[in-house]
């Protein structure tokens, strides 16, 4: 018999989990020859999660809980899930219920065949979303992908189910800024994709904004890629050839037809321009400095207040 666990970040959502809870039960009565275990981790909620997550730990064994001192993160509450699963085989998904929680069968089926170590989902659409948001993301994922090694596949959401062997791998990355796309990819082994139409969140409400998406992204650049950093140089050899290219025009002109002074507006304008590629450039670099500087920290990446084994 196979342990499978299944675990949940959940951030405010009270409201949704009650729905989830009943669907994880029906899976796990269907899928009746596996063991299940379903672990939740309390993102440092504001509302009552917690104390929904005790009351389905008081009712049902079955139920496993980390909760943090306060919220990390969406990453740091994987982290934390894959570091208490003790199953075989260990699913993550939303507590919104846009992961749908039936589709486990298929992928634990999958997953049997042994032809992959991992079943995971990607959206066909996103139906439900703002334009703007979706422009940016395909923006993204086409960006992302020219400029890191590790691929990362637009659409892909983070329910998947995956072989003990690779959640391992992945608890072996123990970087502070996580990027879980990124991290997936980057362990290797073989997974299979699945889609699957988009679904509109049960109860309660995203708790991304676009400037959170937007930041979130950098931080997948910045953490899959060092590409940014070469555009300084590139920048430093562009402008240095233009340079020299200007002044033999410019001492050229001077000789034959002379220079009736003037010059500001081609001054002001060159050094606005080289000003600002210098600024961008700092900017770059601080980037990757600032991230660096927190890994030097080595921050554990998510501090446990309480667990299932710890109620007062
Ligand atoms: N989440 C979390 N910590 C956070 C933000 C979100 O654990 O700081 C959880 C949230 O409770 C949900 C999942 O991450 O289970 C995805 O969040 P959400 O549904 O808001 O994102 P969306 O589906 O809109 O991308
Ligand atoms: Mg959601």
């Amino acid at each position: 018999m196979d342990k499978i666990s299944t675990i949940v970040p959940c951030y405010n959502e009270e409201q949704a989990l009650p729905y989830l809870y009943e669907e994880l039960v029906k899976v796990a009565q269907k899928m009746s020859g596996q063991e299940f275990e379903f672990i939740f981790i309390n993102d440092g909620s504001r509302d009552r999660t917690l104390d929904v997550i005790r009351e389905l730990r008081k009712k049902d064994p079955r139920v496993r809980y980390v909760s943090f001192s306060r919220n990390f993160g969406k990453e740091a509450a994987i982290y934390a899930g894959l570091e208490a699963a003790k199953g075989d085989y260990v699913a993550m998904l939303d507590a919104d219920l846009q992961d749908p929680p039936y589709l486990l069968e298929e992928m634990y089926d999958t997953l049997q065949t042994r032809e992959y170590d991992c079943v995971a989902t990607r959206r066909v659409d996103r139906k439900g979303e703002p334009v703007i948001r979706s422009f940016f993301a395909r923006k993204f994922y086409q960006l992302i992908n020219k400029i890191s090694d590790t691929e990362i596949v637009d659409g892909a959401r983070d329910f998947r189910l995956m072989t003990r062997q690779m959640v391992n791998s992945i608890l072996e990355l123990k970087e502070y800024n996580r990027f879980s796309k990124g991290i997936f990819g980057w362990v290797g082994y073989k997974t299979k994709w699945i889609a699957y139409e988009n679904v509109e969140r049960v109860a309660g409400e995203t708790k991304w904004s676009f400037w959170g998406l937007f930041f979130y992204s950098l931080e997948g650049i910045i953490a899959f890629s060092t590409r940014p950093l070469a555009i300084a140089s590139i920048l430093g050899v562009v402008l240095f050839v233009i340079a020299i290219f200007w002044t033999f025009y410019i001492i050229t002109k001077t000789i034959l037809w002379g220079e009736p002074v003037a010059g500001y507006p081609s001054m002001i304008c060159g050094i606005f321009f080289i000003g600002g590629i210098q600024l961008l450039c700092l900017g770059i670099l601080g980037q990757y400095l600032s991230k660096t500087y927190l890994e030097t920290k080595k921050r554990p990446i998510y501090i446990a207040k309480e667990t299932e084994e710890s109620v007062y």
